[in-house]
């Protein structure tokens, strides 16, 4: 028996189409898993379901955004239209907004804390009853090293990231009477889009996380293949309610 394999199984990955979500992907599709690369830019996204089938996987693209509850509900049911059931959820679309905390508006906390954390909860009561139906499923929510420590320029985030820490804790206690397993995922620092803007803003980001990490580097997006697939598959059949760092030993260091 091969605890890994997700053949049969179908996922989305919310802001699948590029940087971590796309290193999930990957894993999940290369498990045999059939996967919707869910988000708004349908460029990147064609490109990503383009990617993932030449390397043999079975990929879709489907439209959302995640601000918006019925677009979630209507990515759930495009998912459960083009592959026939819902197995997996990833929770992965999220935005930053760097700036002190005196500096923020209302308006721009909110944005944070809707698409980071309000979307998670919209997404996973979409998925719930599709989970129900086929007899169980598997919630990954990324959360981030901001879950776990504060940061002078992320208000919001460490808000929302938090937030999806314990979203996930509440979600695997109500949902696991369903064989739902809710799980977070804490990345360390890694190289996208999402942090290129970082290391402009943040003055000596780039040097502190390569002398704070462990790993001595900045992670990669690949390095997400490999927890997606445990976490989607019945190798984490008892694991729920954690959040596991995938940060090269960041969390660890004193
Ligand atoms: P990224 O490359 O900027 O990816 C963000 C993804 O979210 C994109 O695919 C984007 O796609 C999607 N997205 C944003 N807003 C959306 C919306 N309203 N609706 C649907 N999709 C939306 O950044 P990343 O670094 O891979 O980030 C992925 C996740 O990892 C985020 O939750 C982030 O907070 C978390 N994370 C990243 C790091 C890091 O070091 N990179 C560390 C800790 C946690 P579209 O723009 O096409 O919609």
């Amino acid at each position: 028996m091969n605890l890994f394999n997700l053949e049969g199984r179908v996922a989305i990955v919310t802001g699948g189409n590029g940087g971590i979500g796309l290193g999930m992907c990957r894993g999940l599709a290369g498990a045999g898993a059939s996967v919707i690369v869910a988000a708004r830019n349908a460029e990147k996204g064609a490109k990503a379901v383009a990617e993932l089938r030449e390397s043999g996987g079975t990929a879709e693209f489907v439209q959302v955004d995640v601000d918006n509850e019925e677009s979630c509900h209507a990515m759930v049911a495009s998912a459960v239209e083009k592959f026939g059931r819902l197995d997996i959820l990833v929770n992965n679309a999220g935005i930053n907004i760097r700036k002190q905390p005196e500096e923020y508006d209302l308006a721009e906390f909110k944005k944070v804390i809707d698409t980071n954390l309000n979307s998670a909860f919209a997404c996973c009561q979409a998925a719930y009853p599709e989970m129900k139906k086929v007899g169980g499923g598997k919630i990954i929510n990324i959360g981030s090293m901001m879950s776990i420590f504060g940061a002078e320029f992320a208000a919001p985030y460490a808000s929302s990231k938090g937030g999806i820490v314990q979203l996930t804790r509440a979600l695997a206690c109500a949902w696991a009477k369903d064989n739902i397993q809710a799980n977070s995922i804490l990345p360390g620092w890694i190289d996208t889009d999402m942090t290129k803007t970082a290391r402009q803003v943040v003055d000596g980001l780039h040097d502190n996380v390569l002398a704070r990490t462990p790993a001595a580097t900045w992670g990669n997006i690949d390095d997400f293949s490999g927890i997606a697939v445990f976490l989607g598959s019945q190798a984490s059949n008892f694991v729920t309610g954690t959040a596991i760092p995938v940060d090269g030993g960041f969390s660890i260091k004193g």
